[in-house]
């Protein structure tokens, strides 16, 4: 799509590290990694996150990711991966064409991980009913 980052780098136009390649999705370095091999996993065809991906779009970078998540571990001597992926510009997506990070990690790397709060009484199923009447 015109003006579209990752669009530019699938056609080439914009030069990356490129580490993975299928028909559908390509994986390549980040360009400001959270650690050294952090990886992005993208399909070729453009939309702009998970709320508007091709069910079989997101299955290919599903796939890809699965698969690059276990060669960067082996590559990198990593311990373990984080794997996320931001939708919509309040959730942290600044590029408005789908992708999953896939980050290594290592034990002592210091990386935190999200905060963890907890439910006030009954809150959980009040929440639990909402989504539930919002997937029925
Ligand atoms: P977001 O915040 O949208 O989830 O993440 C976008 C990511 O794309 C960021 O981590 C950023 O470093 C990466 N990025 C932005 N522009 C480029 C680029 O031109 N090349 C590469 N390889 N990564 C990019
Ligand atoms: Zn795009």
């Amino acid at each position: 799509m015109n003006g579209c980052i990752f669009c530019k780098i699938v056609s080439g136009d914009i030069p990356s590290y490129k580490v993975y390649e299928t028909g559908e999705t390509l994986a390549f370095l980040d360009i400001h990694p959270v650690a050294k091999g952090h990886t992005l996993v993208i399909p070729k065809s453009h939309s702009r996150n998970i709320m508007d991906i091709l069910p079989q779009d997101w299955a290919h970078v599903s796939e890809t990711v699965r698969i690059v998540a276990i060669g960067l571990e082996k590559a990198l001597g990593a311990d373990g991966v984080n794997l996320m992926m931001n939708n919509r510009e309040h959730a942290g997506q600044v590029v408005d064409h789908p992708h999953m990070h896939i980050i290594p990690r290592f034990k002592g790397d210091g990386l935190t991980q999200w905060p963890h709060g907890a439910y006030a009484q009954d809150e959980a199923q009040i929440v639990q009913e909402k989504i539930r009447s919002a997937l029925s």
